[in-house]
């Protein structure tokens, strides 16, 4: 609108005197500041539209409502020389809905820097304004139903494809997710009213020290009465280094003047974060639609942030916060000990339990871990959630074909071959059958029916150290469990050969590999049956994350085809990109096996396995009985494992384990020349071993690294220890893993290295 029609709008409709006029941002509608000669008003026009007269209305009734009592701290409607305080006129050919509201002075809390006193005394403020709003009712306001009211979050949901950052896309899906399972299903239940629904830093005003004001009622709605609070919390909290500390300034502000409810409390956390996501969806989608505009981006930055700083918060931890913070007492919870005793009572003992002080776990998020106490564990070692804790991707796949259909192999549906082609288009051609089972150790011991079935021979050759899973074929292919002190032994079909170690092994330097080959050699030379087949990890995790030499593969493998024999490569551990330069631990060999296992991260916790031949192989096998798994390749366990590999592709977490793994490997080759202590440094990507030995010796330290096992427990940084003198610190976190993260770990690794005493 030209200033002149402006002009001769106000003096027309409103009587003014010759007004100055400044045009001022606005988010949806433009609005400016009109003075005359004794007041200063603010003028606002908007595109005309029936549902937005009709928001406009409801909002002028509020707010002659709240003027009632009002002392100045909110805008005040002004009526037009008719009386009424809205009017459509025409401006530039186009209907417009105008209003005029009362200036209220003061300095934003945007543009200061605010003591925590002044965060309460928003709190106390809005908690005031909800009273005098606690009995008025508008049928428009509960009638409203758009994207900035929290109890209609899901509505964002459709912006999801507009956050181009994949990483950033799945944090969001992540508190969608929380939300249906922590919010929504209390919606029904909780107290409404009006609410002011925006006190952000650009809606609150100041006079000195003290809450002056709050404007743009644009947002009003009839929603649960915290959300008002959840949403004062956000805003205060996101541009800070410690969130909780100012949101819960907010609160108790609030709570003094409304006391909330303990039910209304626990939901605070994910009100927050839902915030937070509408924030970043509509800025996404603000973006994409009108990329010239900055203003509607204005807060993202600091949504992000906060967002990436909330999820480091354990939800137990932050309700305890709230709960504290509003006077309520924190439930008891049991003891560690008391935990142990019930799980005891049911279950063997003979299922161990990590670290010298066990971990209640009540959640996780990505690579986060969140205890019950309210501790948050930064995850470096679990490899099963391999995209990531609870990935909302995963998540959804699962959720979704659970309420759809969940059957056995006997049927047919399409799931089924679609997931084994995009599994299969992973392997070299040769290897173009799939049989799903349930897990890694399913998965061994049908590879090893089928290899005897195949070869029509018994002997299986397996690696020192190694480890395949709990099935009676696979612990007797498990010198790990067979070999160990309380182990089965050795039977008789089993031939063992050396783990080709050129740390600590009889053949270091180039060239070990042949020599350990050669071993293998002599050993087959010795035994009067052949052997069926060879079974080795490309990294034996469990020996203590040792890669195999190089070009062992390479030489064993025509050797054992040679005799008779067929090559396995158990990829339980090393498979999905976790090595970083290669989607399988073979193709570090240069090798291709004849059959594969898989296992823990192809279902990212979902309990799915498989074996993966030769159609040569399936084609002797299918010669035998029927083979059956009840859930094997059931829809939910394919439209997971879809989904982890959909995940690998678009948040590109090989190249992650590739960059982020390379660079933990040289920090901690680099902490490993500060520390004699460190004795190697092994693995790729994300799947690394650190070897804890007596100084300056290959001796291992089994003491040591326990007290690092636990020590970073204690610093709330999960890592495990295994190999044959459980001395070396294993380390294989899911494929999100961040730079920072790994820091994080140097740094306590070094901490504890530097303290320890002996
Ligand atoms: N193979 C390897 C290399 C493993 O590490 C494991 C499990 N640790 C298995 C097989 C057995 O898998 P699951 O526990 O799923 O049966």
């Amino acid at each position: 609108m030209t200033a002149l029609g402006l002009k001769e709008v106000l003096q027309g409709e409103y009587g003014f005197q010759a007004p100055e006029i400044k045009k001022l941002v606005g988010y949806a509608n433009t609005n400016y500041l009109v003075v005359n000669k004794t007041h200063r008003f603010i003028f606002k026009t908007y595109q005309y539209t029936k549902p937005l007269w009709d928001i406009l209305t409801a909002e002028n009734t509020v707010l002659l409502h709240l003027a009632k009592t009002n002392t100045g701290d909110y805008p005040v409607p002004i009526p037009l020389l008719d009386s009424n305080y809205l009017k459509v006129v025409v401006i530039d050919g186009k209907k417009n809905i105008i209003r005029l509201l009362s200036f209220l002075e003061g300095t934003f809390v945007g543009d200061v820097t605010i003591a925590k006193t002044i965060a309460k005394s928003i709190g106390t403020f809005l908690g005031k304004m909800d009273i005098q709003l606690e009995k008025f009712d508008d049928y428009v306001l509960k009638a409203r139903t758009w994207e900035w009211d929290l109890q209609h979050f899901h509505l964002n949901k459709k912006f999801l494809p507009f956050i181009e950052n994949r990483r950033n896309r799945s944090l969001v899906h992540y508190f969608f997710q929380q939300y249906e399972i922590h919010v929504a299903p209390f919606l029904p239940v909780l107290r409404k009213q009006v609410i002011h629904n925006d006190a952000n830093e650009w809606n609150l005003l100041l006079k000195g020290a003290r809450v002056s004001g709050i404007i743009d009622f644009g947002d009003l709605t009839y929603a649960p009465l915290v959300n008002e609070v959840a949403i004062a919390m956000t805003y205060i909290a996101y541009d800070k280094d410690k969130p909780l500390v100012w949101a819960c300034s907010v609160l108790q502000g609030y709570h003094d003047s409304v006391p909330l409810k303990e039910d209304e409390i626990a939901l605070l956390y994910y009100l927050i974060a839902a915030r937070l996501c509408t924030s970043v969806c509509n800025a996404a989608y603000a973006k994409r639609m009108h990329p010239e505009n900055s203003y509607v981006a204005v807060s993202e930055e600091n949504a992000w942030a906060m967002l990436y700083r909330w999820i480091k918060l354990n939800p137990v931890m932050v309700n305890q916060e709230f709960r504290s913070t509003v006077g309520s007492k924190n439930q008891k919870k049991g003891t560690t000990d008391d935990l142990l005793k019930r799980r005891q009572k049911h279950l063997s003992s003979i299922l161990s339990v990590s670290y010298m002080k066990p971990i209640p776990m009540s959640g996780s998020a990505f690579q986060y871990m969140y205890d019950q106490e309210g501790n948050t564990f930064l995850d470096a070692y679990n490899n099963i959630p391999h995209v990531g804790h609870c990935h909302p991707k995963v998540v959804a796949a699962a959720q979704k074909q659970m309420s759809v259909l969940n059957t056995n192999t006997r049927y047919l549906y399409d799931l089924l071959p679609e997931y084994a082609e995009k599994l299969l288009s992973k392997f070299p051609k040769s290897l173009n059958k799939v049989f799903f089972v349930n897990s890694g150790s399913a998965a061994s011991d049908l590879a090893i029916r089928m290899a005897k079935a195949h070869t029509k021979k018994e002997k299986i050759c397996v690696v020192e150290h190694g480890y395949h899973g709990n099935t009676q074929i696979s612990i007797d292919i498990s010198d790990y469990k067979f070999n160990s002190a309380k182990g089965q032994g050795q039977k008789d079909y089993i031939i063992k050969t050396k783990l080709p170690d050129t740390f600590r092994g009889a053949y270091t330097g180039s060239g070990a590999g042949a020599h350990y080959a050669d071993d293998l050699k002599s050993l087959i030379a010795k035994n009067t049956e052949q052997i069926a087949a060879f079974i080795a990890e490309p990294i034996v995790g469990c020996g203590g994350q040792i890669p195999l030499a190089p070009d062992y593969l390479k030489k064993v493998y025509p050797m054992i085809r040679e005799q008779g024999g067929i090559c396995i490569s158990d990829e339980v551990q090393t498979g999905f990109g976790r090595l970083g330069d290669h989607f399988w631990g073979f193709e570090m060999h240069g090798v291709i096996p004849d059959m594969v296992i898989l296992g823990k991260p192809m279902g990212n916790g979902h309990p799915i396995g498989a074996v993966v031949t030769t159609d040569e192989i399936a084609a002797s096998f299918e010669k035998g009985v029927e083979f059956f798994s009840s859930f094997g390749g059931n829809p939910v366990s394919c439209a997971v494992g879809l989904s982890v590999l959909e995940v690998i592709a678009e948040e590109g977490l090989q190249q992650n384990a590739k960059a982020v793994g390379d660079y933990y490997k040289e920090m901690l080759t680099a902490l490993q020349k500060k520390h004699k202590t460190i004795g190697d440094v092994r693995g790729s990507g994300l799947f690394l071993g650190i070897d804890i030995v007596h100084a300056g010796t290959t001796n291992t330290h089994h003491k040591l690294a326990q007290y690092l096992k636990n020590g970073l427990r204690q610093r709330h940084i999960l890592i495990s220890t295994d190999g044959p003198d459980d001395s070396v610190l294993k380390t294989k976190p899911p494929l999100c893993f961040t730079k920072t993260d790994a820091e994080q770990v140097v740094e306590a690794l070094d901490k504890l290295l530097s303290e320890y005493t002996g």
